[in-house]
């Protein structure tokens, strides 16, 4: 019999707030233990939560730009549990009055379109973080990340598979990235997601039991977790076990989820409203301010990008996946309009060296190797024919080395091709004097030595000359 999966995804993305959801902390990541904190995120008993707007206005952006449904009124609820990184005792966070309801991402999956839909998307605090294993037996909690704002985005589960659910994740990230609500770095946690994983006879309408996924903070290790846990599941109900409903834990040495606990339903978490903070009105003139700044989201650009530049859908594709590779590309081209060239040099060169120095796993990429301006340069160079394509890689590289313009580079150093007809016929001529013996093979068949006589000419002018010009003269030249 063939089972199929059924996987939905939790995604917590830290929102990138200059301070902290309900005090004002500063948010950032990165600060020595403890040093961002104050009597309400370490939960001193007297202090009250003041929201910060801007998570606000932060959720309903992400809200409008995967078409949910933002809610006029909604509600903050306590979550009760214990654990050392939570001082309070209880989370912040919304339960039954989110402030997002439906919505959906659009992926692409082996060429295939599907719409994969949200069930919601709330606002909650994050807690501090437990360290373990760097003090001797000692466990430590820092709080710096203690009420750091939190998107919950919670999809249907609408998924079938790692690829399906890699494509979503992707596409999530690169939402929120275009709008600049989170850095999306899953190596800092600042995008984190949990899967709920069960499998059915394909085609059955009911759910199986599901086991929930954590620690997984790459999207290679979501993909490998869940065919993992497929397969484990597979198993089971093919030997006539049961699946248990529980908590399991991603082991990317071992390559295994294995069981934390038995997993917690929500009445478990004894939630209320929460009685420090208002119901939150949101007045509908806000939320068509807030539409009004949207930035053009990356499917929008993507289709512009095949309209406008006339590029491909695997090119356009590429590009727009980073907001700031969109735009680079686009300042490129207004300086230089070869799209299609520039393209090829993005998604060739500037992507590899970004992902050799790692430059990409912030939100803007700085320090790019290669202002936009230069590349435009670069290639002016090769579409005039000063430099051949394979000088240009030459030039590339000290480009990278020393930041210079590649025109720079190209008058120090001499070398902008030969086009001059009258030096490479001086060549050829040489060249031909020299293999008179060649020169009437040649004449007599041997086409195989054309290369041969372009080999020699390229030497003779330390492969300065214009190839194309080499071509035309020497095939002229021969047949003569
Ligand atoms: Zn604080």
């Amino acid at each position: 019999m063939e089972y199929e999966a059924v996987i939905g995804l939790e995604v917590h993305a830290e929102m990138l707030t200059q301070s902290k959801i309900f005090c004002g902390c500063s948010a950032k990541f990165g600060a020595p233990p403890n040093e961002h904190t104050c009597p309400l995120c370490l939960g001193l008993p007297g202090v009250l939560p003041v929201l910060n707007r801007r998570v606000v206005e932060f959720a309903i952006k992400a809200g409008l730009a995967t078409e949910c449904a933002i809610a006029p009124v909604s509600r903050w609820a306590r979550k009760n549990y214990f654990y050392p990184d939570l001082p309070k005792g209880y989370q912040i966070s919304q339960y039954e009055l989110p402030i997002c309801v439906g919505g959906r991402i659009d992926i692409e999956v082996d060429g295939e379109a599907k719409v994969i839909r949200l069930t919601r998307i709330h606002m909650e605090e994050d807690t501090g973080k437990n360290i373990h294993d760097q003090h001797g037996d000692a466990s430590l909690v820092d709080y710096n990340r203690s009420g750091v704002p939190l998107l919950e985005i919670v999809s249907e589960p609408d998924l079938r598979s790692p690829a399906e659910a890699g494509a979503y994740l992707r596409k999530l990230r690169t939402i929120l990235q275009y709008l600049e609500v989170c850095d999306g770095n899953m190596e800092e946690g600042s995008f984190r997601c949990d899967a709920n994983v069960s499998m059915r006879l394909r085609g059955a309408a009911t759910l199986g039991t599901k086991a929930e996924v954590k620690n997984m903070n790459s999207f290679r290790s979501v993909e490998r977790a869940l065919e993992y846990e497929i397969s484990r599941q597979t198993d089971l109900i093919r030997n006539g076990e049961r699946v248990s409903q529980e908590t399991r834990l991603w082991d990317a040495d071992r390559e295994m989820t294995r069981s934390m606990r038995s997993k917690e339903s929500a009445h478990d978490y004894r939630y209320f409203p929460e009685p420090d903070l208002l119901p939150l009105a949101v007045p509908e003139a806000w939320i068509a301010e807030i539409r009004a700044t949207l930035p053009e989201l990356p499917d929008a650009r993507r289709e512009r990008f095949m309209r406008e530049y006339g590029l491909p859908p695997y090119d356009a594709e590429v590009l727009t996946a980073r907001k700031d590779v969109a735009d680079y590309f686009e300042a490129a081209v207004r300086a230089h309009p070869n799209a299609k060239a520039i393209s090829n040099w993005v998604m060739g060169d500037v992507l590899r060296v970004i992902r050799e120095r790692k430059l990409d796993e912030a939100l803007v990429i700085r320090e790019w190797p290669v202002p936009p301006a230069h590349l435009a340069g670069l290639v002016r160079l090769i579409d005039d024919a000063t430099i051949s394509g394979k000088m240009a890689k030459s030039v590339f590289e000290q480009m990278l080395a020393t930041g210079a313009a590649p025109q720079q580079i190209v008058a120090d150093q001499g070398l902008s091709q030969v086009t001059d007809s009258g030096a490479i016929e001086d060549a050829i001529a040489a060249v031909l004097a020299a293999n008179g013996a060649k020169v009437a093979e040649y004449r007599a068949g041997k086409d195989k030595l054309f290369g041969f006589f372009v080999g020699q000419v390229m030497k003779a002018t330390q492969g300065k000359a214009n190839p194309q010009k080499v071509n035309d003269l020497l095939k002229q030249r021969l047949a003569g």
